[in-house]
């Protein structure tokens, strides 16, 4: 029979992921003898506004033939998921909360995936859910993420992770950064993601002790596996295993609202924009505050050059804040309408057609050229914008978003 099992929060701040787990678990199994893999592994991301996610809220699934007993089959994930968090990741020690869920066939959790990545799912009704669907699960909080992966289905991608050796975990990653510009020239827009340009630097990396080596995501698993083989680096990754993800999908636009810590996605009239340090702050006729951090690039930089009465449609994460009640962090905006730029300057002289300065207070302009005195209104001069109607993206985008060149 047909049976999905589902694994999240196997990590803690200093060692493990549950790609590593999900993948160690499958060779276990593999010897076990009484399950076939039939399909790639799932590495499914969760709303990335989670507050108690390590990293980037990953959760993940995979889709066996299994004969035997479920209860068995739960047994063991579970038995090798405490193994995990206690020898590998030290999760316990870092309060994460594993959890295990267990399923025949497709249970009906699409609308639970849809709320997981967009919105806050509480553990109970997780609970619930999976009592109601008959699925079997263990642990904790883990288990919302379980079931949310479960309920995984749309459009994906893929992501082929290589691991370290477990003498390097913790060590800097020494990557040829060339030879990850040449795979994102070869590849794209098959694989992206690879390689800032701006910053000249490869982003296939993660920063911590975590046991990724690197990520290639692309839309061809055939494709990632020959990229990874012109990675050049002296550190040989341990083994690598290629996951079908909701990665680069925009799965977090898929129910968007206005609750703390869940995704926004709204049309707004632009009131005021201002800037707080490199930041820019924008004010809407709503009655919302935006932030536009430095660090979202060039979307920083179009919203400098946002003016009071433009409307906009904003995505981003919806952040409680002690000072503003609630704030959206954006993290990307399409341009609606521009308002007119005008400007008011002073009247050419009515004799010469010259420019004019003012005469001073009250006394109406002076011409530069013929010296002739004149009482006009300021004209309005139209003002250029570089800005246009279109998308403006973040430079560093989030795993769920998807690149604006890729179709899938
Ligand atoms: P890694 O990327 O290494 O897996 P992580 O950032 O994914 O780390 P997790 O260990 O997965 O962090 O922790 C996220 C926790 O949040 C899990 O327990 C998961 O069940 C829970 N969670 C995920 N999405 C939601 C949600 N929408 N509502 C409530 N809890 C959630």
């Amino acid at each position: 029979m047909k049976v999905r099992i589902a694994f999240d929060d196997h990590d803690s701040p200093i060692y493990g992921c549950t790609t590593h787990f999900t993948a160690l678990f499958i060779e276990e199994i593999r010897k076990w003898g009484k399950v076939r893999l039939l399909d790639f592994p799932y590495l499914v991301r969760l709303n990335p506004n989670i507050p108690w996610k390590t990293r980037g809220n990953g959760s993940t699934m995979i889709v066996v033939d299994y004969r035997g007993e479920l209860d068995e089959l739960l047994d063991l994930a579970w038995n090798a998921s405490l193994e995990y968090v206690e020898e590998v990741s030290k999760a316990k020690l870092y309060d994460r909360k594993p959890g295990v869920a267990v399923g025949i066939g497709d249970p009906p959790l699409f609308e639970l995936y849809k709320k997981a990545v967009s919105d806050v799912v509480t553990l109970d009704y997780a609970f619930r859910l999976a009592s109601k669907l008959g699925i079997l699960v263990r642990g904790d909080r883990g288990v919302i993420g379980a079931l949310a992966a479960m309920g995984f289905s749309g459009p994906y991608t893929y992501e082929l992770l290589a691991y370290r050796r477990r003498e390097n975990w913790g060590r800097f990653r020494r990557v040829d950064p060339k030879s990850v510009k040449l795979i994102d020239v070869i590849g794209f827009p098959h694989t992206f993601s690879n390689y800032d340009y701006v910053e000249s630097k490869p982003l296939i990396m993660p920063h911590g002790n975590d046991p990724v080596f690197y990520g290639i995501r692309g839309t061809d698993p055939a494709l990632l596996e020959r990229l990874a083989g012109l990675i050049v680096s002296e550190e040989k990754p341990d083994f690598s295993r290629i996951f079908k993800t909701n990665q680069s999908t925009d799965a977090h636009l898929l129910s968007p609202r206005t609750r703390p810590y869940s995704t926004f996605d709204g049309i707004v009239e632009v009131k005021e924009v201002k800037r707080e340090g490199k930041d820019v702050n924008i004010w809407t006729s709503e009655g919302m505050l935006i932030f536009v951090f430095k660090e979202t690039g060039e979307l920083n930089q179009a919203a400098s050059l946002l003016e009071s009465g433009d409307v906009v449609r904003v995505i981003g994460a919806v952040k409680p804040s002690s000072r503003y009640g609630r704030v959206i962090e954006a993290e990307r905006f399409k341009l609606i309408s521009l308002r007119r730029r005008v400007s008011l300057a002073n009247p050419r002289c009515p004799i010469c057609g010259g420019s004019s300065e003012s005469a001073g207070r009250g006394k109406g302009f002076r011409c530069r050229k013929c010296g002739h005195s004149f009482s006009k209104e300021k004209v309005e001069v139209e003002r250029s914008t570089p800005l246009s109607l279109s998308w403006y993206y973040s430079r560093p985008l989030r795993h769920l978003s998807r690149p604006i060149f890729l179709r899938i």
